[in-house]
């Protein structure tokens, strides 16, 4: 049975497309059948692994509208509007051990298909100031989806994102998200308290320039060991 997980925030530069292609790829070291899916239209996800998009006569919006225009298949008349991509997504999961959607960073049309279409969303949270705010709503959207379309939708869990032992607001975030989430945070046995926390690191900044994930740039980089254990606690 397939998984499929999508990565949502509706905050923009949270580590969503980090996560999913970091994700993706240490799922598929571990040799796991993945698919990761870029249904954001800023196409980082795709760009940072080293696709042009000028060389594809077809992408993700082909498969999403089919032959009529997106305006016909994405309108309110459209009664099944939120359902195309699980749909689509049905004829092929079997494939796959795990499909990973990186998600643009609104609640909108696209997100609300990949939401429909998932068992489950993981939330990068940016270890910040303000970190917490605007949970509500994507709390709201999974609550929504969930009670309506998709009652198999769950939280995955809360992943801590650029992370930086130095700054005092990085550890309250983390702290916070101890006290009121620890069941939703991803555990792990390869560090000292437990919990996989994705670190400010470098390489994974990096990375995306060289058309790689961070495993196949710098495997030994906090970054990527990192997202190896995340890989690990989904596997479980
Ligand atoms: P958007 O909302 O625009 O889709 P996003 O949530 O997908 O953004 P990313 O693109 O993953 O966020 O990350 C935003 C920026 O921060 C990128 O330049 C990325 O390389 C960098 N970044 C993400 N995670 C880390 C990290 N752990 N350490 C250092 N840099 C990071
Ligand atoms: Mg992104």
């Amino acid at each position: 049975m397939s998984e499929i997980i999508t990565i949502a925030n509706q905050k923009g530069g949270v580590g969503k497309t980090t996560t999913a292609v970091n994700l993706a790829a240490s799922l598929a070291v571990a040799e796991k059948r993945v698919l990761l899916l870029d249904i954001d239209p800023q196409a980082n996800a795709t760009t940072g692994l080293g696709f042009k998009r000028s060389d594809y006569e077809f992408n993700i919006y082909h498969v999403l509208t089919g032959l009529v225009g997106i305006e016909q298949e994405f309108s309110e008349q459209n009664r099944d509007y939120k359902t195309i991509l699980k749909n689509k997504l049905a004829t092929i999961r079997d494939s796959y051990d795990y499909i990973i959607i990186d998600s643009p960073p609104t609640l909108g049309i696209l997100t609300i298909n990949a939401l429909t279409a998932s068992d489950s969303v993981i939330i990068p949270i940016q270890c910040e100031f303000y970190a917490m705010e605007g949970l509500a709503q994507i709390f709201n959207t999974v609550k929504v989806i969930k009670e309506t379309i998709n009652p198999k939708l769950t939280i995955k869990g809360f992943l801590p994102t650029m992370y930086s032992a130095q700054n005092n607001l990085s550890k309250e975030t983390v702290a916070d998200l101890k006290k009121h989430f620890s069941n939703k945070l991803f555990k792990t046995q390869n560090c000292e308290d437990g919990f996989v926390i994705i670190p400010r690191n470098v390489k994974l900044a990096e990375s995306p320039s060289f058309g790689k994930p961070v495993i196949l740039y710098d495997i030994k980089s906090s970054g990527s060991q990192a997202y190896q254990n995340l890989a690990h606690s989904i596997m479980g």
